[in-house]
This record gives C-alpha cells, structure tokens and sequence, in this order.
C-alpha cells in the first residue's frame, strides 16, 4: 500500500515535471536592481521558487523549460521595499494584523521590526517567516532595551552594565534579529550593552536621549533612529537636552525637536562626518518628523490616506489625547516646523560626506499608514536633497545593509525573488513608486488591487 501510493505520487510529479511551470520569466522592463548602478533596458528576470534564477536581457534569451511568460515591456523593476523602523505589535492591542496586507499591497517585502511585545512580535516573525501567515518578511529587535524606569512597560530594563548584559542574553536566548536601545541608556549602559551584543555578533541600533550620536558612533553603535543625538552632539550647551530626557520621554523629544533651528551648519557638519567615519548607518525616519510637526493641521488629519486605517486603529492612535499627553501646544508646532529645513541640511551634509541612509517610517504609529509611508518617506529623502537613485537605495539596499542581509534590496540570481514592478519610472520622480502593478515576495506574483479587496 505504501509503495503503491509513493509510486503514485512519483508518476504524477513526473508528469506535472513535463507541464507545470514552476517559474516566471518577467520580460522587457527597465531594471533598477538596487546596486545603484545604470538601470538594465529591455531585461529579462527569471524568477524559479522563491529565488531569482537569471537576469539578462532579451536579446538571445531562450525561454528555460517549465516557465511561464510575462511581458512587463514599457514597466519598471525594482526591489522589494524595505521599511527600516516599523512596529508590528502594540501593549495593548497585541499583533496590528490589520497592517500586513497594506506592506504587501505598497510593496514593501521586508520591514525591520524595532520594539514591540517580544514574545508575540517574536512569534509574528517566526509565522511569517513559515508562511503560515501572509505579509512581509520580519526583522526583529523583540523589546527594546531602556534604561530604569522604561518608558514604555514592554521594554526591557537595565540600570547597571551588568543588568544591561543580561538584558542583551535575555535577547538573545528569545532569537532577536537585532538590538534596539531607547532615550534612557546612558554611555556607560551603552558601552557594557555593545560589547555583550558583539559577542553574539547582533547589531545595536539606537534611539537615543541620554547619549549623544557621536559618543555612541564612537562606542560602536549600528545604526541610529529618528536622526536622535545629533543636536546633543551639535549642541554647545546640551545639558538642557539631558535635563529633558531625564524628565520623561515626551520632554526629551520636544526639546530635541525643538533645538534643531538653533544649531550651526558647521557644527552639524562636524557631526555628520563623525558618523561618517564610524560608519553608522541613519534611518531619519523625516517622515515621523514631518507628520508630527503638522498634527495640528486640519488637512492632516483629513487626509484621504487614512480610509486605509481601520476605525478601531485611529481609535487607538487617538491624536488629541497624544498631543494633551505630550503637552505640544500651537508653538511647539511651529518651533518642531522651523526644525525640519534643519534637519534636512544635517541629511544632505551626511550623503555628501558618504554616509549610508536607510528609508523607515514608524509606521503604525499616529498618523503613519503601514506602506503608504514609506513611499513618503522617499519623497521627503528627494526633497531633502537626496537624488531619486539614492532615496530608492534607501528604502532596498541600505536597508539590507541596516539589516546585514545580503539577499534582500539586491535582484541578482540566487538572491530572494523580493520585487516591484512598476508602470511608471521611479528615476524621473521618485513618486512613481507608488505606480505599483505587481508584487512578488519569495516568489510569488501578488496584485495590489487583489490585497486591497481584502481589506
Ligand atoms: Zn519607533
């Protein structure tokens, strides 16, 4: 009976093996393949399983057996998106399933999970990683690590470098991608933190409040989040800043983006170059910046976008009651927009001196639609100054780069077969990459319209 039934399954497998094809061939588009060299006119893709078997070009291409045509001509190809600073998981609400379709659906394919609850956003990684569940591919920090009393309750606490170690073991024994620290580590947290991280070779990436950017650039941090620390270095007086931070979170982050239009071109320059030279990746998140210095106008919070919210999230986003908590008042709107020109020179002066940005968005958090955003974040890094090219590169391989993944934000054969494609070019406005007419995610061709009308 058994040998029966296998021999079975082999002849039937025999036979699908002479018909069904297990591959695509995407035929014709302009490649954009993320190594930031010249687009590929004409290109052919070849997508087999979950992995990108060949690229070339149509001319002399002969179609490999078992693989189905696609004419993409007159489209463009680019990678799967990387959002670099989501939150997947809330305190209260648990896993924001509602979010996932709307990556897949904007074509972002992979996001970088930086705090949540860390079992369940652990365990959201894991079901997506199976495809037991649909959505992204997910990086994660599991909690983040805060100094005592933690901001948020889901945090992990450390006062003392010992308690900082075990606070990267307990991290590390859950399966966290990657280590994510908030406003309240010190330097002296930092520096025991970093050095139990490099140990079991685990990137630490920062939000940072009571150490300046340059002092953890130089400490050996990663990455740093929401361009956090860098007025504390520009800055020839930052011990009101440090005074904020100590107050509390809210405090901490009005006085940081306040201080902005205060600084020098000179001494941010200074800045930028230190983290230049240690090689610290920034995720600006300009996008959070942007949104959070308009809260208080009317056709934010009217914008169509958020019909994508369902009401039970703008419920939980509750607007007012973040400004009451916060205590932003009319002024502190105005002060936090006089900032952002500021920020932006800092972005520019950071590209110019060499240094790597990665696109994220902090997405679902107030007023930032999960995939919608990102794509406004790439159009904040073009209008900061970034040219198209290197705002797509943001947002595919530097975001792998920020994630150590060598296989994502880069289409060349054996790597995932992650990919958008296009229907107008992102190169000539770096709008168009909201142009989206297919998606596919480990190989597996989606439609945007399709995952909208299971919303
Ligand atoms: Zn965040």
């Amino acid at each position: 009976m058994h040998r029966a039934a296998s021999a079975l399954g082999l002849s039937l497998l025999l036979a699908c093996g002479q018909k069904e094809p297990n591959g695509v061939a995407l035929i014709g588009a302009t490649l954009i393949d993320g190594s930031g060299g010249p687009a590929l006119p004409d290109a052919v893709v070849v997508v087999r399983g979950s992995r990108i078997e060949s690229i070339g070009t149509r001319a002399g291409f002969q179609l490999p057996e078992r693989t189905r045509e696609v004419d993409v001509s007159g489209r463009w190809i680019i990678p799967g998106l990387i959002d670099a600073h989501v939150h997947l998981t809330d305190g209260n609400a648990g896993v924001l399933d509602w979010a996932l379709p709307r990556y897949l659906a904007f074509g972002v394919t992979s996001v970088r999970d930086v705090h949540g609850k860390l079992v369940t956003a652990l365990e959201l990684r894991d079901a997506l990683g199976r495809g037991t569940r649909e959505g992204p591919r997910v990086y994660s920090a599991g909690a983040m690590i805060d100094g005592l009393p933690t901001t948020y309750a889901d945090a992990i606490g450390a006062n003392r470098p010992a308690d900082a170690r075990k606070a990267v073991d307990r991290l590390v024994n859950a399966g966290a991608d990657f280590v994510k620290i908030y406003t309240r580590i010190d330097p002296a947290l930092l520096g025991a933190l970093l050095d139990e991280a490099e140990t079991f070779n685990l990137r630490v990436t920062g939000h940072l409040g009571l150490t300046d950017a340059v002092a953890a650039a130089r400490a050996g941090i990663g990455s740093i989040e929401h361009l956090t620390g860098v007025p504390e270095a520009a800055s020839r007086s930052p011990s009101s800043l440090y005074a904020a931070h100590y107050r509390s979170f809210f405090a901490g982050w009005t006085a940081f983006e306040r201080s902005w239009a205060g600084l020098d071109s000179a001494s941010l320059a200074r800045v930028a170059e230190e983290l230049v030279r240690n090689q610290v990746i920034l995720v600006p998140t300009l996008i959070l910046h942007e949104t959070f210095s308009r809260l208080d106008d009317p056709a934010l919070l009217g914008d169509t976008i958020l019909k994508l919210v369902p009401e039970a999230e703008q419920r939980r986003w509750n607007v007012p009651d973040m400004i009451a908590r916060a205590g932003w008042t009319a002024e502190d709107f105005a002060a936090f927009r006089r900032s952002r020109p500021q920020q932006d020179l800092f972005l520019r002066q950071f590209v110019r001196a060499g240094g790597t940005v990665a696109a994220g968005t902090d997405a679902a958090n107030q007023m930032l639609v999960p995939g919608y955003t990102l794509h406004r974040e790439l159009e904040l890094l073009v209008r900061a100054g970034l040219e198209p090219r290197d705002a797509l590169l943001a947002a595919t391989r530097n975001g792998a780069l920020v994630l150590g993944k060598d296989s994502l934000g880069l289409l060349a054969p054996g790597n995932v077969a992650d990919l958008v494609v296009l229907s107008r070019d992102p190169l000539a406005d770096i709008r168009n990459t909201l142009a989206l007419e297919q998606v596919v995610i480990r190989g597996r061709v989606l439609s945007p319209d399709s995952l909208r009308a299971g919303w």
